[in-house]
């Protein structure tokens, strides 16, 4: 096999694959990065960045960077939208478990951009941009993609990182199995400042209203408005500006409309591959597992996908068999299921519910567990993914 031929080949340039990528750098693996698209893709995605995630971004100097970038929240809250009464769930009763006990609201573009500024000096890594992958093959020497115009190339390893509609699942004879939900979401920005008009506002809220339910997370400069069409209303109806406009009023109705940056709709699902492997194949990131945004986790959830992976990948890079991939599926995948997938299902579920009575009763129990200091640690360290992370490594 030639030096051309171990390389490890990454399909994807979104967070997850980029992350990939520097990693194996890091340890001189060497590896191609195929993105088909020109440059970073920059359409509204996560912005949620939990504690254990910047601790593993801390490690490679990220973490700082991305701090600077985005907006530290100490807490999160359930709320009611008419009464104003929450549950605030207070990150610090984490401060012995993380460095940084608190979720960071900051654009997964920042990432994106902070990684590839990386990669670009790192001599291991070729990046190609532009280059969408058509299709891929292995045998028992390695595997081998195929790029759109024909070209072919060659690789020890194959990671699909190339999201949701993952060409390298279909490869691999993988489907994402579950649901999708019944509702689309509509994701606005604006600089309205929420904080001055409803009252004990944190900087990430989830909050139901007597007709339904919206979601608030403030980035540095602007907050990110998550709304739902009425049932009637189609999606290209919902994003016309005065059918958004009439939904913000709902949240604070005011004389001046108002300034809207950007909008995009969402569905949003539940769904994960059976096999995280295939020969020399695997999966990470949205190519694997997709879940609701409630709770900020799929991109967490990809980056330590990535990082599970890397370290595997460096053993098998140093001599150990190609079967140690097992270990990574074995450690991830239930993770995702269980501490990723249905989360986020219950976050969702609960945020969907429209019973005033069963509303009430979530509250209150919300509220218990926040009063708590051990109940509402036991919370955090679940719903800030610690948990996922220290079982996976037990798995
Ligand atoms: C509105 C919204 C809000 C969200 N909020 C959060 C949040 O707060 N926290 C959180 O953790 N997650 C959140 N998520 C989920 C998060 O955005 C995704 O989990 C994350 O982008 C997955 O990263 P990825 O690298 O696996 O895939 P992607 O980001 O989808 O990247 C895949 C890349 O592969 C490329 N590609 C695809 N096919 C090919 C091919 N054949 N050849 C070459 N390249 C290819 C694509 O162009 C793309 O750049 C949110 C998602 C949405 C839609």
């Amino acid at each position: 096999m030639t030096e051309t031929d171990r390389r490890v080949l990454v399909v994807g340039g979104g967070p997850v694959g980029l992350m990939t990528a520097l990693l194996l750098a890091d340890r001189k693996i060497p590896c191609t990065l195929f993105e088909a698209e020109a440059d970073l893709p920059t359409d509204l995605r996560a912005s949620t960045f939990h504690p254990p995630t910047l601790d593993l971004l801390d490690r490679h100097g990220l973490a700082p960077k991305l701090i600077r970038l985005g907006r530290v929240c100490p807490t999160w809250q359930v709320r009611l939208h008419e009464t104003h009464e929450r549950a605030e769930f207070d990150l610090s009763l984490l401060r012995d478990d993380t460095a940084h006990p608190y979720r960071l609201q900051c654009e997964q573009g920042h990432l994106s951009r902070l990684l590839l500024d990386e990669l670009k000096m790192q001599p291991e890594v070729e990046l190609r941009f532009g280059a969408s992958v058509l299709a891929a093959a292995q045998d028992e020497e390695g595997v081998e993609i195929e790029l759109d115009g024909g070209e072919r190339v060659r690789g020890a390893l194959l990671v699909g990182a190339d999201g949701a509609r993952s060409t390298i699942r279909r490869v691999a004879g993988q489907e994402l199995d579950g649901v999708t939900y019944p509702e689309t979401t509509i994701l606005a920005t604006t600089d309205f400042p929420f904080e001055d008009h409803l009252p004990g506002l944190s900087n990430v809220n989830y909050v139901w209203t007597r007709h339904g339910t919206f979601s608030l997370l403030r980035l540095p400069d602007r907050w990110r408005c998550s709304l739902y069409p009425a049932a009637t209303q189609s999606i290209d109806a919902a994003l016309l500006p005065e059918n958004l406009e009439a939904r913000l009023q709902e949240i604070v109705p005011r004389p001046v409309p108002y300034k809207v940056f950007e909008s995009r709709a969402y569905r949003v699902h539940m769904r994960i591959v059976r096999h995280y492997r295939v020969g020399r194949i695997v999966l990470a990131g949205d190519a694997a597992h997709i879940n609701s945004p409630s709770g900020g986790m799929g991109m967490n959830g990809g980056l330590h996908d990535a990082f599970n992976l890397v370290a595997t990948l460096d053993e098998i890079w140093n001599g150990a068999p190609l079967d140690l991939l097992d270990r990574y599926a074995r450690q991830r995948r239930p993770v995702a299921e269980a501490e990723i997938l249905t989360q986020a299902d219950r976050n969702r579920a609960r945020m969907q519910e429209r019973d005033p009575a069963k509303r009430r009763e979530m509250l209150s129990e919300l509220q218990q567990i926040a009063a708590d200091p051990d109940r509402c640690r036991a919370y955090l360290l679940r719903s800030s993914m610690i948990d996922g992370l220290r079982r996976a490594a037990l798995l």
